[in-house]
C-alpha cells in the first residue's frame, strides 16, 4: 500500500518493508526471509517498475525479521546495500549475533540457529551517524542492537525508526529486546529532537500526524 505518495509498504513479509519510489527504487528494511517474490511481484505489479531499479536496500538493523530478503534481492537487483558499521559484521556473518539478556535471550540462543537464519549479506555501505544514504539522513540510534539507526527524509518529513518504537495503532512502545536499555532510551531522546510528521516503524503502523510530537510526550514518560 502507499503510505504517502511515493513511499509504499510491502505487507505481509513480517517485519515492515518500504520501497521509496523515485527516480530509482529504494528499499527499508526486507522482512523475513523467503518473501524476495512478494517484494518483486508488488514492484512489478503495483509499482510498474522492475526489480533491477532497486539502487540501495537500507538496512536498520541486523535483526532477521529486517535482513531476511537483502541477500536474494542484491543478487537479483545489484543494488546496494547499506548498514550501520557496527551491525556490519553481524550481517556479514562474520560476528554471532548478541542474544538479548533474559530468558528470552536463552531461548532465542538455542532457536535462532535452527529455525530463523537467513543468507549473511556483505554490505556494500557503512553507515556512520550523520551519513547520507539514498537521500536519507542516517541517525545513529543504538540500544536494540550496537548499529541500529534511524533514517529521515527531509523532503516528506518522514522518520523510519526501525526497531526502536513502534505504534501498535494504540500507543507508542519500544521494540520488545534491547541489549542495552541505557543507549535505548539515550536514543529516544536523539530523535524526540527532530521534527517530523509521519514515524514509520519495523513493526507496528504509521504513526501521523505530528509523529514528533507524540514521540517527545512518550520520551518524556520515560522513567
Ligand atoms: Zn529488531
Ligand atoms: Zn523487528
Amino acid at each position: 500500500m502507499e503510505i504517502v505518495p511515493g513511499i509504499h509498504q510491502v505487507d505481509g513479509v513480517n517485519g515492515n518493508c518500504f520501497i521509496i519510489v523515485r527516480d530509482d527504487l529504494t528499499i527499508i528494511d526486507t522482512g523475513m526471509p523467503k518473501n524476495s517474490a512478494k517484494i518483486v511481484t508488488y514492484i512489478q505489479d503495483i509499482l510498474k517498475r522492475e526489480p533491477s531499479e532497486i539502487k540501495t536496500i537500507v538496512l536498520t538493523h541486523f535483526h532477521i525479521d529486517h535482513v531476511g530478503d537483502a541477500f536474494d534481492l542484491k543478487e537479483l537487483s545489484g543494488a546496494k546495500v547499506a548498514i550501520h558499521e557496527a551491525d556490519a559484521d553481524y550481517v556479514a556473518g562474520k560476528k554471532t549475533q548478541p542474544a538479548p539478556p533474559g530468558g528470552m535471550g536463552i531461548i532465542m540462543k538455542v532457536l535462532m540457529p535452527l529455525f530463523f537464519r537467513s543468507k549473511p549479506v556483505n554490505p556494500d555501505v557503512q553507515l556512520k551517524d550523520g551519513d547520507t544514504v539514498a537521500g536519507l539522513t542516517c541517525i545513529h540510534t543504538p540500544g536494540h542492537t550496537p548499529g541500529s539507526i534511524c533514517l529521515f527524509d527531509p523532503a516528506s518529513k518522514i522518520l523510519f525508526v526501525g526497531d526502536l518504537l513502534r505504534f501498535n495503532g494504540i500507543k507508542i512502545e519500544t521494540g520488545p529486546f534491547s541489549l542495552d536499555a541505557g543507549k535505548l532510551q539515550q536514543s529516544i531522546n536523539k530523535i524526540a529532537a527532530i521534527d517530523f510528521d509521519i514515524m514509520l516503524s519495523g513493526h507496528g503502523i504509521p504513526l501521523r500526524p505530528d509523529a514528533s510530537v507524540k514521540v517527545r510526550e512518550f520520551a518524556k514518560s520515560l522513567p
